[in-house]
């Protein structure tokens, strides 16, 4: 069976590309029936931040993606904070010391340092020397006896690495250009390498997909698994996640991050379909639109995986859920899913608690105009207050409207007419005003801006007559008054 796993690193909010990697994993997972875990990679201590696992495990259940095995779920292959799991890296490290695929490191941070600089100066990208690899049995005695501190290194093998790669293919690296690692800092905590290639064997992990920024890593990893003796998963590098226009989406800033999709109102189902779109594609001549979890699910296909440039385009997000607001207004349970989302915002906004089931009429008036349901109150404000006539605005608008159709909209014979109405529906709202317009000779069109005004004290909106509609009778007669004054 599959076993996949998201293995981030708590360091902070959620970046999408960490979705990314999640989501896919977690599709993986479900569409072939297998399992989804949960792996805190917290062994750099001086890069953790409070709370960030916490933030990390809500906004997954935001985003619909369940874990059957990981810090909150629990499991058989805990526990699944590597904090927690020092001593099995430990014992790993002794075992390929025995082995003699690591050995290990003496050298003083300075030495390293050094080493380091001597080696750029000649264009060298190795950060080691190799210096304690061939250290003697007598050498090595003396120093644990000494007790000098020490770490835990690779012992890198000659001859090139292979990584198939599912979406990349065969990459080959050659091991020359491969550090001697280290596995062991001399604090006795893992290094990222040994720890992730000794879970991911003992989670049992059977498909290893990530961001392309750990391909580089891949092949250290593979030489890890041939020391252990162990299989190694299969991988899938995805590619990075780009700004438009180029350049990688940056760490900095602000919209990188779930978080803030969350708080600007997306629907999570729109987030998932738009991320899952940033290095994986729909089968030719299908719909983009992929409006739930399960229908992601169906879809998903690791063959369909690809390495073309994954552009984070916002304006794109927002036309996915633009389709997915007006697929959910189709019924009346989605109209009263946001409906519910919505009011509390309203009711901060207004300070007026409104139905729900009003709330819902609204949206369904003005969907077409909105991209996420949060535009709905700065956008359509005049649904939930009283327009201001008084202000500038309004008043040069209200000195635009020709006289005749203000005449009419402003006469006391409409104002009855329009309470004397007994549906009071856009079809019969509508028909009233056909009728008085062609009564008093006067085009149609030239009424509504003169009626728009009334109603909503703007210039432009959503149909009126449903906005009459929405609004209600003895609502829209009272604007009616207070906007002939
Ligand atoms: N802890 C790594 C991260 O933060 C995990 C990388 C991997 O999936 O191997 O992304």
């Amino acid at each position: 069976p599959v076993r996949v796993r998201f293995a981030p690193s708590p360091t902070g909010y959620l970046h999408l590309g960490g979705l990314r990697t999640a989501l896919f994993n977690y599709l993986l997972a479900k569409k072939t029936g297998g399992d989804f875990i949960l792996r805190i990679e917290d062994t750099d201590q001086s890069r953790l931040v409070q709370g960030a696992t916490e933030k990390l495990i809500s906004v997954l259940s935001w985003s619909g993606i369940k874990t059957d095995e990981g810090p909150t779920s629990g499991g058989p292959n805990g526990p699944y904070v590597q904090s927690e799991r020092t001593d099995i890296y430990r014992q790993h490290a002794d075992q390929l010391i025995e082995s003699g695929h690591a050995y290990r490191c003496f050298c003083t941070p300075e030495r390293i340092d050094r080493i380091r600089k001597v080696g750029l100066k000649h264009g060298n990208q190795i950060g080691y020397d190799r210096h304690c690899a061939h250290l003697s049995e007598k050498e090595i005695n003396e120093n644990m006896e000494k007790k000098l501190p020490f770490t835990v290194r690779m012992r890198t093998p000659e001859g090139e690495t292979k990584v198939n790669d599912l979406v990349h293919g065969q990459v080959k690296f050659s091991n020359r250009l491969l550090d001697d690692g280290i596995l062991l800092k001399s604090d006795g905590f893992p290094t990222y390498h040994l720890a992730n290639v000794v879970d991911d064997h003992m989670m049992g992990i059977t498909h290893v997909l990530r961001g392309d920024e750990w391909l580089p890593s891949t092949p250290k990893h593979l030489i890890l698994y041939n020391a252990f003796g162990w299989k190694a998963p299969q991988f899938a590098h995805l590619p990075l996640l780009m700004k438009p226009g180029g350049g990688k989406l940056s760490k900095r800033s602000n919209d990188a991050y779930v978080e803030h999709y969350i708080q600007k109102g997306y629907f999570p189902d729109a987030l998932n379909n738009f991320v899952a779109l940033l290095g994986w594609s729909v089968p030719a001549g299908e719909s983009e639109i992929i409006p739930s979890m399960d229908e992601l699910i169906e879809k998903f296909d690791v063959s369909n995986l690809n390495d073309s440039q994954a552009v984070v385009d916002v304006d794109k997000l927002g036309w996915i859920n633009k389709q997915h607001l007006l697929k959910r207004a189709e019924t009346e349970k989605g109209i009263l899913e946001m409906a519910n989302y919505l009011q509390p915002i309203v009711q901060e906004t207004f300070e007026e608690k409104l139905e729900t089931d009003y709330i819902g009429k609204v949206i369904e008036a003005v969907k077409e105009r909105i991209r996420l349901v949060h535009d709905v109150p700065e956008l359509c404000e005049y649904f939930f207050i009283e327009p201001d006539y008084t202000t500038e605005d309004a008043n040069t608008l209200k000195k635009k409207l020709k006289n005749k159709p203000k005449d009419i909209v402003f006469s006391d014979e409409a104002r009855q007419g329009l309470e004397s109405l007994e549906t009071f529906d856009t079809a019969s709202i509508n028909q009233y005003w056909q009728d008085m317009a062609s009564q008093h000779e006067v085009n149609y069109n030239r009424i509504m801006p003169v009626l728009r005004f009334a109603m909503t004290g703007k210039g432009v909106g959503t149909s009126i007559p449903l906005t009459m509609e929405v609004l209600g009778k003895s609502t829209c007669l009272e604007r009616l008054d207070k906007s002939r004054n």
